[in-house]
């Protein structure tokens, strides 16, 4: 049996920690402030910006939402950018992606002030990033981190597989682990017998957005299995990109989906906030 590593539970702690943090800082008149901007009308992005800002509600964070209609020019919500990167009560800056196909997304990505990029989306903290030298690191390889760190498995060393090269999961997540001394590959879709390949790893990390792509003979017994796909099938529920049921046998540890990455994402969106509104303020 595997240890279902509950993103839940982790998030839950984290979140309490961080809101003690938040109160100590509010004592110095410090508020961890937040703007969530989202164009358009997409219903999963609305249900992202909302948690997003119940979370700030919960942890005391200031927070604002900006909603433009899907008709929105690039060059107004450039100025809308610029507004809050002046904005002192702001700290952090996320415009929901996707965006209405009109819009430039890289474009709107640079022009976030790269200390209020708590995405950690813009090429400077890419690049950082890269070099190990970073305050914010993308929310989703950064949860991810945590729930590995829970199951008590030791990074260094280990054969670490990551599958989906995005520039949002697979490739920063490869840098992660990479940074913790794993070895690692990256698979994505023109990889050549990916099951023999993902079969090596102690730590696999699946990113794709394809239900179920991952079966049991492609974990190697005792892995660590992260699922970080969230897939909706045509009876409407959720499931990852691992084939839970027949994988969860055969793994030492594994997410469920949902409740396993997906909490994760947004509190490690907190704590980027959090960072922010500490560097800004000199701490
Ligand atoms: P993406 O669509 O940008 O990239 C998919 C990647 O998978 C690509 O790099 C592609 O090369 C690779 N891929 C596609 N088909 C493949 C195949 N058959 N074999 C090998 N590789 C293949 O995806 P993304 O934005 O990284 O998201 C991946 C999944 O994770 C989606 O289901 C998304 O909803 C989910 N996601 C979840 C969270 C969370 O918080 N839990 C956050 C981000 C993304």
């Amino acid at each position: 049996m595997a240890q279902i590593i509950s993103g839940k539970e982790v998030s839950k702690k984290l979140r309490a920690a961080m809101a003690e943090e938040t109160a100590a800082l509010k004592a110095e008149g410090i508020v961890p402030g937040l703007a969530v901007i989202l164009v358009g009308d997409d219903p999963a992005s609305q249900v992202y910006v909302r948690n997003k800002e119940r979370a700030c509600t919960e942890l005391g964070f200031y927070s604002e939402k900006h909603v433009l209609p899907a008709g929105t020019t690039q060059a107004e919500l450039l100025a809308l950018i610029d507004r809050l990167n002046a904005d002192p009560k702001i700290h952090g800056i996320l415009c929901q992606l996707p965006l209405p196909a009109h819009l430039d997304e890289q474009a709107v990505i640079e022009r976030i002030h790269p200390e209020k990029d708590v995405d950690a989306f813009h090429p400077a903290n890419v690049g950082r990033i890269m070099i190990g030298d970073y305050h914010y690191l993308p929310c989703t390889p950064a949860g991810i981190m945590e729930l590995i760190k829970e199951t008590g498995c030791e990074i260094a060393g280990k054969t670490c597989v990551v599958i989906g090269r995005s520039n949002i999961v697979g490739k920063p997540m490869a840098m992660l682990l990479l940074h913790q001394s794993g070895t690692v590959t990256i698979c994505h879709s023109k990889t050549r017998d990916l099951p023999e390949v993902a079969r090596r790893a102690d730590i696999l990390v699946v990113a794709i957005g394809k239900p179920k792509f991952v079966t049991a003979d492609m974990v190697k017994p005792g892995a660590v299995v992260i699922d970080v796909g969230i897939n909706r099938l045509p009876d409407g529920k959720l499931c990852g990109d691992v084939d839970y049921e027949a994988v969860e046998p055969i793994a030492s540890a594994i997410t469920p989906v949902p409740g396993g990455v997906g909490p994760m994402t947004i509190t490690m969106l907190m704590r980027n906030t959090l960072t922010a509104a500490k560097l800004a303020n000199g701490r």
